[in-house]
């Protein structure tokens, strides 16, 4: 999480500029919102906290209201201690509490960072938006990074040992509840890797039943270049088949590809960095695929910069 580590930058007086090429926060902590009834979690379904840092700061979200439990109704062989924490009302505002006061500059996609006599050149799609900085974070997936430091044939090579696995994904709401009590549903096929109920979780519109449908890892590689109305479909198809009923009216049907998904092959520590700590990058993909290893590279990475 780039955000973690703007907010503990800015916490200790410097003043970080954050590029990001959405309207919004979250990254794969991602919430589509298609009118007032209906969101979807399609990216990042909850979080856990293994460390107490992590631990921390969703206790503080929870306390802000920017997070709080979720308990579905789950199969035993799915129950676990650990608390499933999401974002309210949407996994993006889980990380809401770390952007007051940040420069955030939304929808700009930085385009390359290559190394001047002044310092790092952030290019951007908006030529207007190209700046010069001392130190430049990169807390994007590593196959993106590589991308954006051509001239930096070292980390390249690093980098390229890492891998993210892809995540097919569809959203679909029913116009009637399905008459199946579980929130999650795991059938054990090739195809679906999990689906979960999304207005089963809190502070949701429940006016319709919501579900989020993903893709197993081997499924997704090989329908990754499809449309996403016919990965969509795909995906409604097969959990059709689990529910075995006819399904109600289909309100909402949408597809999303999410090509670097769930870290693979990590990295083995906290970032990536240049021995002149200048240039870092961050991420999931330093130590696993889950929230909490973005949040501790981010954190991470600003005590090295401090
Ligand atoms: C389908 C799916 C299910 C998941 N399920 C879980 C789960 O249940 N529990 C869990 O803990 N984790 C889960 N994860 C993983 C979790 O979402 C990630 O570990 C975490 O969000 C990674 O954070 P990050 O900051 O490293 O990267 P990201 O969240 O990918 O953030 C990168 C940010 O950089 C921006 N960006 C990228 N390129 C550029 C550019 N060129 N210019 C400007 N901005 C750019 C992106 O828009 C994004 O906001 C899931 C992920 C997916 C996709």
């Amino acid at each position: 999480m780039g955000l973690t580590c703007a907010r503990a930058l800015s916490d200790r007086g410097l003043s970080p500029v954050v590029y990001e090429k959405s309207r919004g926060v979250g990254g794969r902590l991602a919430t589509r919102r298609f009118n007032e009834d209906v969101s979807f979690d399609h990216g990042g379904q909850y979080v856990t906290a293994q460390g107490d840092n992590f631990q921390t700061y969703l206790n503080e979200a929870i306390k802000s209201g920017s997070a709080a439990e979720w308990l579905p109704n789950l199969d035993k062989e799915l129950l676990s201690t650990k608390k499933k924490i999401v974002g309210v009302t949407g996994m993006n505002d889980l990380v809401r509490p770390l952007c007051k006061e940040l420069d955030i500059r939304f929808n700009i996609t930085v385009t390359g960072v290559s190394r001047q006599k002044k310092g790092w050149l952030i290019q951007t799609d908006k030529s207007h938006e190209e700046e010069i900085f001392d130190k430049v974070i990169l807390t994007v997936p590593a196959p993106q990074a590589r991308d954006l430091i051509y001239d930096e044939t070292p980390l390249i090579s690093v980098l390229d040992q890492v891998s993210l696995l892809p995540c097919l994904a569809a959203m679909v709401t029913f116009s009637e509840k399905l008459t199946i009590p579980r929130d999650v549903l795991r059938n054990g096929s090739e195809v679906l890797a999990w689906c979960a109920r999304d207005s089963s979780k809190p502070q949701r519109k429940n006016t319709y039943d919501s579900w989020v449908l993903h893709g197993t890892p081997r499924w997704s590689k090989i329908w990754l270049d499809a449309e996403r109305d016919t990965i969509a479909e795909k995906l409604l198809e097969n959990f059709r088949q689990t529910y075995q009923n006819p399904l109600p009216e289909i309100r909402i049907l949408r597809g999303h590809k999410w090509r670097f998904a769930l870290a693979d092959k990590t990295l083995g520590k906290e970032f990536l960095a240049l021995d002149d700590n200048t240039l870092f990058l961050g991420g999931d993909w330093c130590m696993g695929p889950r929230a909490e290893y973005a949040f501790n590279s981010g954190r991470a990475i600003a005590a090295a910069v401090i």
